[in-house]
């Protein structure tokens, strides 16, 4: 095991700027000691150009978990900081070249120097460290251009650090400097990585999910609150929203055409979300819509559906294909959890044959026949409000409810 003694931090994206550029900086320091608060020893230097986390013992394996999905990371490095003697430089050296070296690997070391009066320069340690690890390593290949391994020695005034890991960081934009907005979160696929893809850009998201008891059952709600856990490993603390949709749905399915039910129901759930940004000083609201996927996603519809708000209805996933949605979706985790056959409210009341091409027109004339203002006020008096932790688990694990029914 090598003993790191500190993370170098490289930052994302960074807008040239000098205002926006200390926000960034000063929200990813913010964000990266929010993620770490559980390890007491970590010390965290924010510089113009990187940030140090110095590790004081805490293993790096840990807080590499943990700087993966911080948005606004652009690479980051272990690295030991080690004296300013050559001896102890070639020793550090050669731990982390016999750490990570994989025969067949090339490497070449690559020195700097902020200190301009340390005794060798940098051509000089180049080749006496690369010397040194031809004569204690078999296999090694140097190679300048394309290297595998690139082994950094930075020699500075306190010390010299070493590193030869090049990790790649989540990229993005730190959350909360895009400022903050609501998500429509429903139990599926598709907005959990809509979510993802928003708290990329650095926007600061809340959940608003439907529910419609009793047709609706805890399962499908915990499935939604457990998803926003999921989630809640790239930002911290995520709100989550709930709003009681069933008085809704039974008012369009008993009063109005079935061809227009999918249309006036997310007609409500659009004015629903946009009550609430209002309410939480959101700017925009995101959702997992895909042109073409289905009935409710077809142009015509989101132009009927998009009618009642002039707020910007973001939608991150809106050109990918399902086959590449699902591919995100494994890869930050919330696929499994989306694919759990717990129904939510729109499945429920979904229509069998839902218009495609619903016209704005008689949205707005078949709705004129509800007390919209009255629906969506009683729904805004029961909704709940959640603070949603990273891993957060809500559904019961599947081996104490098999305990349960023995
Ligand atoms: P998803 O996989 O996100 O459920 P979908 O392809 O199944 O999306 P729909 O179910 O038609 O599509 O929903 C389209 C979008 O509407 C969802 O991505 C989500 O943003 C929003 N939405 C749907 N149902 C709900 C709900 N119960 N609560 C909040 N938002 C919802
Ligand atoms: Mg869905």
């Amino acid at each position: 095991m090598l003993n790191y003694t500190e993370v170098m931090v490289r930052y994302g994206e960074l807008s040239t700027k000098g205002k926006n550029r200390k926000d960034f900086i000063n929200r990813l320091a913010a964000n990266i000691q929010k993620t770490l608060t559980d390890f007491p020893d970590l010390e965290f230097h924010p510089k113009h150009d990187r940030l140090h986390i110095v590790l004081n013992g805490t293993s790096f394996e840990e807080v590499d978990q943990r700087l993966k999905k911080v948005f606004g990371i652009q690479t980051y490095s272990p690295v030991i900081k080690t004296e300013r003697t050559l001896e102890a430089i070639e020793k550090t050296a050669l731990s982390l070249m016999q750490a990570t070296f994989k025969p067949g690997m090339t490497f070449k070391v690559n020195t700097r120097r902020s200190d301009h009066h340390f005794e060798y320069d940098t051509n000089e340690l180049n080749s006496m460290v690369g010397d040194y690890l031809f004569d204690h390593m078999d296999g090694l290949k140097a190679e300048m251009k394309h290297p595998d391994l690139v082994l950094r020695i930075e020699v500075r005034l306190d010390g010299v650090y070493i590193s030869n890991e090049l990790l790649q960081g989540a990229g993005g934009m730190p959350v909360g400097t895009a400022g903050k907005a609501v998500m429509m979160l429903s139990g599926g696929i598709d907005s959990p990585v809509a979510s993802y893809l928003a708290l990329k850009r650095g926007v600061d998201i809340e959940m608003v999910h439907f529910f419609s008891p009793p047709y609706t059952t805890d399962k499908a709600l915990a499935k939604a609150k457990e998803l926003t856990g999921i989630l809640a490993n790239y930002s911290g603390k995520i709100n989550f929203i709930a709003v009681p949709f069933a008085e809704i749905q039974e008012t369009i399915k008993e009063k109005l055409p079935e061809g227009y039910l999918m249309t006036i129901q997310r007609r409500f759930m659009l004015r629903l979300a946009d009550k609430i940004r209002e309410k939480r000083g959101g700017k925009a609201i995101f959702n997992g819509e895909s042109v073409g996927q289905v009935a409710s996603q077809t142009l015509d519809s989101m132009m009927a559906i998009n009618d009642v708000t002039t707020t910007p209805v973001l939608r991150p996933v809106v050109t990918m294909d399902k086959t590449e949605i699902i591919k995100l979706a494994e890869d930050i985790g919330t696929f499994d959890l989306s694919i759990m056959p717990f129904e939510d409210c729109c499945t429920i009341f979904a229509p069998p044959r839902p218009k495609t091409k619903p016209k704005v027109d008689k949205a707005r004339e078949y709705e004129a026949r509800l007390d919209v203002d009255g629906l969506i006020e009683r729904a805004m008096a029961g909704i709940e409000i959640t603070p949603i932790y990273p891993n957060q688990k809500f559904l019961a694990d599947k081996s104490a409810e098999d305990a349960d029914l023995l």
